[in-house]
């Protein structure tokens, strides 16, 4: 994998942006298209592609299914077909990544390290193999490089896994082990398990600081919601550059009530209800031009994509095609943002979006200490 970095907009210590160029063909900040995008496809009608240069197969464990995996027979074939399935979908991804969505408290073993990378190799169209979060044999860093090496041995790219919410010395020493892998090239992506900015503030500066590092940054598992903002919009600003969304297991097979269904709103990067959208703009357009609403408004899109075959409307089924519509109409913002990053303007285009505005770390301090 071949890693440029283009642009840094650092005009200010606290708050910026980067623009990596990828295997010369894909520029950050870039939305992964995952799983979870996919799936809303599957469930709506239309012919549209997922066209996308990189996309994710998401696969959730909880600690029971994590721990019958490693002990039964059954799990991992099944588990196998199911993920196949997923990693088929994205054939057309010249990068396809592989992430195991692991409950926050398991440190795996041995046995589990074996297993998971195992099937991460086994599936076809996957090249990028997730190293999921371990507890050392040796020491950490000596455990990375071989796991790293076995991985670069049957053709695949590594990505090691850094848990967000680490403590500062735990995570800053294992982010700067992995990085003492870029210069002979056995990493190239440090896959970051997103958690509470606010929480783990030390750790999304640390990110920051190292932003003239030649590793791709990959936030996995990203929160479709933080306050009314959509969270991967904001991480760029930490020199994030690739965000994939969290899955939530059975999301979507509930019944939903149409005015709580999630409408990406590209005017101001949040994500409203449906029964606060017409607050927000009363004229009820989607102000949108992907190829999902084509510049319809929202009552179109309801009439378009909200009934079920019975005829009925399905809140549901508004709620995938919302989905696909906030996977497109958001990767159309990284690319305005991206320019902005190129131009050093960043802080501008922040203050104009008003759920991101409150993220926008102030730089005035810069000329006083
Ligand atoms: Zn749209």
């Amino acid at each position: 994998m071949k890693i440029k970095i283009a642009e840094i907009d650092d005009t200010n210590s606290f708050f910026g942006g980067r623009v990596l160029k990828v295997n010369r063909k894909f520029l950050t900040p870039y939305r992964v298209s995952s799983s979870v995008d996919y799936r809303s496809k599957q469930q709506i009608p239309t012919a549209i592609k997922i066209d996308s240069y990189l996309s994710e197969v998401t696969s959730i464990f909880t600690g029971d299914e994590y721990n019958k995996f490693k002990t039964e027979n059954g799990p991992f074939n099944n588990r196998v077909r199911a993920d196949e399935q997923k990693a088929d979908l994205m054939s057309y991804s010249p990068l396809v990544s592989y992430f195991p969505q692991l409950p926050k408290d398991i440190k795996v073993d041995k046995k589990g390290m074996k297993l998971i990378l195992e099937l991460g190799l086994d599936l076809d169209h996957v090249n990028i193999v997730s190293i999921p979060a371990f507890d050392p044999i040796k020491s950490y860093g000596e455990d990375l490089k071989k796991i790293c090496e076995y991985i670069r041995s049957r053709g695949k790219e590594p990505m090691p896994l850094l848990d967000m919410g680490l403590n500062e010395a735990e995570f800053k020493s294992k982010f700067n082990e992995i990085c003492s892998n870029i210069e002979t090239g056995l990493i190239n992506i440090m896959g970051l398990i997103y958690r509470n900015w606010r929480s783990n503030i030390q750790n999304f500066y640390h990110v920051w600081n190292n932003k003239d590092k030649k590793i791709l940054y990959y936030c996995l598992g990203v929160e479709r919601k933080y306050e009314n903002a959509s969270a991967m919009h904001f991480l760029q600003s930490w020199g994030i550059d690739v965000y994939s969304t969290r899955m939530i297991r059975g999301c979507g097979t509930y019944k939903r009530k149409l005015n709580n269904v999630d409408i990406f709103d590209k005017e101001t990067i949040g994500i409203l209800k449906y029964k606060n959208y017409f607050e927000k703009h009363p004229d009820g357009t989607l102000n949108c031009d992907c190829p999902l609403c084509n510049n319809a408004g929202l009552d179109e899109f309801v009439e378009k994509y909200g009934y079920n075959h019975e005829g009925e409307l399905d809140a549901s089924q508004l709620q995938y095609a919302g989905k696909l519509h906030e996977f497109f109409s958001s990767s159309k913002e990284f690319d305005i943002s991206r320019e902005a990053i190129k131009e050093n303007a960043l802080t501008d285009y922040f203050d104009s979006k008003e759920y991101l505005k409150s993220y926008r770390r102030n730089g005035s301090l810069d000329s006083v200490f």
